[in-house]
C-alpha cells in the first residue's frame, strides 16, 4: 500500500487558525521517543505530564502557547474518527477489507447515540444487508425477548456496547476510547496526513493513509479545512437536542397503551396523561419504549437553539434536560396506579445531538432527490425514512414542514460521492455529517443509513489504498464487492 506520509522535516499545514507547523514524522508504529531521543515524552505509567509553557497577553484575553513537539502515537492505513454507528461500521469494513485500522472515540464506549446517547431504536435498517444486518442479528441474539421480536431494531444499549467492542476487536480494529480529535493536518496538496488528539495521555498525533470522519459533527473535516453547511437559513437554526433516559418500576402490561411499539396512539395518550396531571414535556410527542422485563426508555425532552459547537450551551442544556427528565418521572410517579414505582435507571451520558456540520462532498443530497426518489449508479444504500424535522423552537416549524412535506418523499439512493470530502484529499465521510441539505439530512441521518454509509466508506478507504488511487477515483459500483 502507498505511503502518503510526507518526508521527515516537511512543512505541513495545520488548519486551526491557518497555523504552519514544522513536523518531524516518524516511521509507522514507531514511538517518537524511539526515533528522536531529543523529544521529551511524558511517561503515562508515572502520571507524568508535559507542562504547558505559555504567556498571557497584557489584557489577559489570550494565552499564547509555546510551540511544542507532539509525539506520534500511531500509524495506521485507515483512521476513523468517531465510534458511533457510522464509525464502527467504517472501521469494521476497512479492517475486513484488509487495512490496519485505528478508531478514535471520545466517549468511554463505542456506539455514539446508540449507547452513550441511550437511543434504543434503529430506524431504516430493515432494508439493509451487510454490517447493519449482522449487528441487528447480534443485538437480537444477545438481547431480550423484545430485541428478538423486533429483529434487534429495539435493542438494549448495554448489549450494544459489548457487541460493538467485540466485533471491532475480532476484526483487529485498534480502539482508542476517551480521546478527542482536536486538529487535522494537510500537506501542500491539501491531502489529510495526520490528526491530533487530546486525552489523559496528552496531546498526540496519528498518521494514516486514509481518514474517515464519522464524528457526527464533522469535526475532522472542519479541522482539515473543508467547507460545510449548518442548520437552516441564515441563523443556522438546528434541530433540537434531546436527553434520553432508561426507566424502571412499571409493568409493561399495565401501561401497554402508552408504549410506542405496541400502540399507535401511544405518544398522544402519554402527552394527554402528562398534561392532565400538570406536566408539560418540552418534547410534545413523548416516546416510551419497552426494552425488556421492566426496563423502558423514554424520549420526552427537546433543547432548542443549542449549538453543537458551544460547550457552554451544551453543558447548560444537558443539566436542564436531565432535570426535566427527573421532574417528569417524579410527576408520573405522583399519578400513582401503574406509575407509582416508576424510577430513572440512567440518563444518557451524552445529550442526543441531531445536527452538526454537513460537510461539502462531491455530491450533495437534496430535498429534491427525496421528492423525486433519486436513483444513482453509485448508490451505497437506499434510504426510506421520511423527512423528519423536529420543531426548531417551542413554536414548531409549520413553514418548513409545509414547504417540503408537500414535495413528497420516495425511497432514494445515497450516492458514494456524497461520502467523499470535496475540499481535501484522502478524507471520506459517513453518518450524519455527509454532504446534503438541511431537509435531506433530516431523513438520511437515522442510524440504519449511517451504518450502511460507514460500511461503504470503510471499504472504499481500504480499496483506494490497495489500488493506489484517491477515493474519488473509485466508482462504488465497481468496488462494492
Ligand atoms: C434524540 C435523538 C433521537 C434519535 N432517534 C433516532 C431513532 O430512533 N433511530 C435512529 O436510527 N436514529 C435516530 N436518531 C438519529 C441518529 O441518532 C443520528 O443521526 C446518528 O447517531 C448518526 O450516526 P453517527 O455515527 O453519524 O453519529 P453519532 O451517533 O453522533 O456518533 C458520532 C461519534 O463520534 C464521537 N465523536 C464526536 N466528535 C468526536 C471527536 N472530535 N473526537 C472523537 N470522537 C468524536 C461521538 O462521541 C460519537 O460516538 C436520533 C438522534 C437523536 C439525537
Amino acid at each position: 500500500m502507498d505511503t502518503p506520509v510526507p518526508s521527515r522535516r516537511n512543512f505541513l499545514q495545520a488548519t486551526a487558525g491557518g497555523l504552519f507547523v514544522s513536523a518531524s514524522l516518524t516511521s509507522p508504529d514507531t514511538k517518537a521517543s524511539d526515533a528522536n531521543p531529543g523529544i521529551r515524552m511524558a511517561n503515562p505509567l508515572s502520571g507524568d505530564v508535559l507542562r504547558t509553557e505559555a504567556e498571557l497577553s497584557p489584557d489577559a484575553q489570550v494565552l499564547k502557547e509555546q510551540p511544542r513537539e507532539i509525539p506520534v502515537a500511531g500509524k495506521s492505513e485507515v483512521l476513523v474518527c468517531g465510534g458511533g454507528p457510522a464509525g464502527v461500521a467504517a472501521a469494521l469494513a476497512a479492517a475486513r477489507a484488509g487495512a490496519t485500522v485505528q478508531l478514535i472515540e471520545v466517549a468511554g464506549c463505542l456506539g455514539g447515540v446508540w449507547t452513550a446517547g441511550l437511543l434504543t431504536k434503529i430506524l431504516d435498517a430493515e432494508n439493509k444487508s451487510g454490517i447493519m444486518a449482522e449487528l441487528l442479528q447480534r443485538f437480537a441474539e444477545h438481547g431480550s425477548a423484545v430485541a428478538n421480536q423486533t429483529n434487534g431494531t429495539v435493542y438494549d444499549p448495554e448489549v450494544a456496547k459489548f457487541v460493538l467492542e467485540d466485533v471491532c476487536v475480532q476484526a483487529g480494529v485498534k480502539i482508542r476510547l476517551h480521546t478527542r480529535l482536536v486538529g487535522a493536518v494537510t500537506d501542500s496538496n491539501r491531502r489529510v496526513v495526520a490528526v491530533l488528539t487530546e486525552s489523559k495521555s496528552g496531546r498526540e498525533a496519528w498518521l494514516a493513509d486514509r481518514f474517515i470522519d464519522c464524528s457526527g459533527d464533522g469535526d475532522l473535516a472542519a479541522h482539515a479545512g473543508c467547507r460545510f453547511d449548518l442548520g437552516f437559513g441564515e441563523d443556522c437554526e438546528c434541530q433540537p437536542m434531546s436527553m434520553l433516559a432508561l426507566l424502571t418500576g412499571i409493568d409493561p402490561d399495565a401501561v401497554r397503551p402508552y408504549i410506542r411499539e405496541t400502540a399507535p396512539a401511544a405518544k398522544r395518550l402519554l402527552l394527554d396523561l402528562m398534561e392532565e396531571h400538570g406536566l408539560s414535556p418540552s418534547y410534545r410527542a413523548p416516546t416510551l419504549r419497552h426494552l425488556h422485563s421492566d426496563i423502558f426508555s423514554i424520549m420526552t425532552n427537546h433543547e432548542y437553539g443549542v449549538s453543537a459547537f458551544d460547550a457552554n450551551a451544551i453543558s447548560e442544556s444537558t443539566i436542564r434536560a436531565r432535570r426535566e427528565v427527573h421532574d417528569l418521572v417524579n410527576g408520573l410517579r405522583r399519578i400513582g396506579g401503574p406509575w407509582k414505582d416508576i424510577a430513572v435507571v440512567a440518563t444518557a451520558e451524552q445529550i442526543g445531538v441531531r445536527e452538526g456540520r454537513r460537510i461539502r462532498g462531491r455530491y450533495q443530497i437534496t430535498a429534491n432527490d427525496i421528492a423525486t426518489g433519486l436513483k444513482h449508479e453509485q448508490s451505497v444504500c437506499t434510504a426510506k425514512f421520511p423527512i423528519d424535522v423536529h420543531a426548531l423552537n417551542a413554536h414548531g416549524n409549520k413553514e418548513i414542514d409545509g414547504a417540503f412535506r408537500k414535495g413528497g418523499h420516495q425511497p432514494y439512493d445515497i450516492p458514494y460521492p456524497a461520502l467523499i470530502a470535496k475540499d481535501v484529499d484522502g478524507l471520506l465521510l459517513a453518518g450524519r455529517c455527509i454532504s446534503g441539505d438541511f431537509i435531506a439530512h433530516s431523513s438520511y441521518r437515522v442510524t440504519g443509513n449511517a451504518v450502511a454509509m460507514g460500511e461503504a466508506a470503510g471499504r472504499a478507504a481500504t480499496v483506494s489504498i490497495q489500488q493506489q488511487v484517491m477515493p474519488q477515483e473509485l466508482r462504488w459500483d465497481k468496488i462494492k464487492g
